[in-house]
């Protein structure tokens, strides 16, 4: 149960400067630069952190390489992976509240949900793939009585993963947690803005006995420390959550160096489809409103393009004007508020760049719009609901990663489906409807990693999480995400 006298106690702490975390040890920079950890609740400095550079970034690719080729790690036995990695996961439910305080002073998630999503989500991945180092097998092929052909799966050696500010322990959970069960090592890079629960998260995996080196995290801006791991000709892939921009970047500094591979789960424009025939209308809205509007939008999957039936567009739209006039938004460390902040002030700027231009395209601004809660020094913006779009306005068209609804309408399946395919992306959507064949003929014809039915969000690590189009390549979650932390290798014995 969440306490709020809890709450309080931990948002007082004081969190001293933060260090790099190389080969098991906290270091600063070897520059000694910093970078400045900002509250989005109050815009008031939290702490430092350090400012990787590229000899930082050398040690922990050393560091991580080293303990690769002498095996503590890649090569014990599986029980004793599966062994730590429960403990892992045992000691961030021991420290889930510290975690989600830490994790929400400097991204701004709401607790309630950062509570679930992030030490919740984050301990359910660490033993999901603790589990799997001792229950995936190797092959053997279906060959000539000849011969024998075996299928090893081996690790890959040295991962990179760089994530972003949007649930960041449970993001790092889904790329760490299946590289080191295959016995990789690995350098997380947190984004600037969201690495305090990741630099704890070190600490507890250093704790529960994971051999120095096995994870290292560096701090510092992505331009840099990122561009220098992008570059480094001794990391083997880069698994990379965050925007197309920097995603592009990472396949040229792949191209530019030794052709690491590289794994990107990127942004989305997903679209929520509603049909006059869901069931009912009322909780379609009340879950749509928050597959936008929970962590202020913050999230990769949020349904941002709604696809309603034009018969019942007005009513869908009361009904979603007043699940977001009710919404509580505020300080994301009281309970009682249901929307947090967002995440940094540039953020914030460019979502209401997002709003003007909306207006200036003609779209109907139904609600919200605005930053709200100035006076509180942070960042916080109303849940905001645009009518009358259309698939050519921006808001049908880019990604704005913040509470920003645009609604369209359309007439029949047919012209949902190309609706909803009219898109560069392909991450997640959702079908509101009562006619099973509707859903599941839309389930095919929908582009996208992920269709949810007749909800919005909540798929566990039992399932995969990738996106098609330029929403990215490869899958976070699921025991198919080990296939990017291992090479097959094939043994071919003549019998
Ligand atoms: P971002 O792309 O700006 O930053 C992501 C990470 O890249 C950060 O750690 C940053 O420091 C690093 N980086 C910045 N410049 C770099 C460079 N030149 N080289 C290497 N690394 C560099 O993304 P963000 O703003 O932190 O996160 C928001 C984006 O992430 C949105 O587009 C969102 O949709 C996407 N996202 C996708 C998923 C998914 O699963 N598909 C999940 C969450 C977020």
């Amino acid at each position: 149960m969440l306490n709020q006298d809890k709450i309080n106690e931990l948002r007082q702490q004081v969190i001293p400067p933060q260090q790099l975390f190389i080969n098991g040890q906290c270091q600063p920079a070897s520059s000694g630069a910093t970078i400045d950890i900002i509250s989005p609740i109050d815009g008031q400095l939290i702490t430092t952190a350090a400012d990787a550079g590229v000899e930082d970034v050398d040690q922990a690719v050393a560091a991580a390489r080293n303990v690769f080729d002498q095996g503590s790690w890649s090569k014990a036995a599986p029980a004793e992976r599966k062994r730590v990695m429960h403990k892992i996961a045992d000691l961030i439910q021991q420290h889930a509240l510290e975690l989600a305080v830490l994790g929400v002073r400097d991204n701004g998630t709401e607790i309630g949900m950062a509570i679930k999503a992030e030490p919740g989500s984050a301990s359910a991945t660490f033993r999901f793939y603790a589990e799997s180092v001792d229950k995936v097998y190797g092959d053997i092929a279906p060959t000539d009585p000849s011969v024998l052909g075996l299928i090893h799966r081996e690790p890959v050696g040295v991962v990179a993963a760089i994530v972003p500010w949007n649930f960041p322990l449970m993001i790092a959970a889904w790329k760490i947690a299946p590289a080191i069960a295959m016995g990789n090592s690995v350098v997380l890079k947190p984004s600037e803005t969201a690495s305090l629960s990741l630099l704890k998260l070190a600490e507890i995996c250093s704790e529960a006995g994971l051999p120095d080196g096995v994870l290292n995290v560096i701090t510092g801006q992505g331009a840099v420390s990122g561009e220098a791991l992008g570059l480094h000709n001794d990391v083997d892939v880069i698994v990379f959550t965050g925007s197309g921009t920097i995603g592009r970047k990472l396949l040229e500094y792949s191209a530019r160096s030794n052709l690491k591979r590289v794994y990107l789960e990127l942004g989305g424009k997903s679209p929520n489809i509603v049909f006059a025939d869901a069931e009912d209308l009322k909780k379609a809205a009340r879950v749509s409103a928050m597959g936008i509007f929970r962590d202020s939008g913050q999230v990769c999957v949020a349904g941002s393009r709604l696809l309603v039936q034009q018969s019942i567009k007005d009513e869908f739209i009361d009904h979603l004007q007043a699940v977001a006039e009710k919404l509580v938004v505020g300080d994301p460390l009281e309970l009682s508020n249901e929307v947090g902040a967002i995440n940094n002030a540039r953020q914030l700027k460019q979502n209401l760049g997002f709003v003007d231009t909306a207006i200036s395209e003609g779209a109907r601004l139904v609600t919200g719009g605005t930053q709200i809660l100035k006076e509180s020094g942070g960042y916080f913006m109303s849940p905001t609901i645009f009518g009358d779009v259309t698939p050519n306005m921006t808001l049908a068209r880019e990604e704005v990663f913040g509470p920003v609804l645009g609604v369209m309408s359309f007439e029949d399946e047919a012209e949902a489906i190309h609706m909803a395919n009219d898109t560069n992306y392909g991450l997640a959507a959702a079908v509101w409807t009562g006619n099973l064949s509707r859903a599941h003929r839309m389930i095919r014809a929908v582009k996208a990693g992920v269709v949810h039915v007749n909800t919005y969000g909540g798929p566990d690590v039992t399932v995969p999480l990738g996106g098609v189009k330029q929403s990215g390549n490869g899958v976070d979650k699921s025991l198919h995400a080990l296939d990017k932390y291992t090479d097959f290798k094939t043994a071919w014995i003549q019998l």
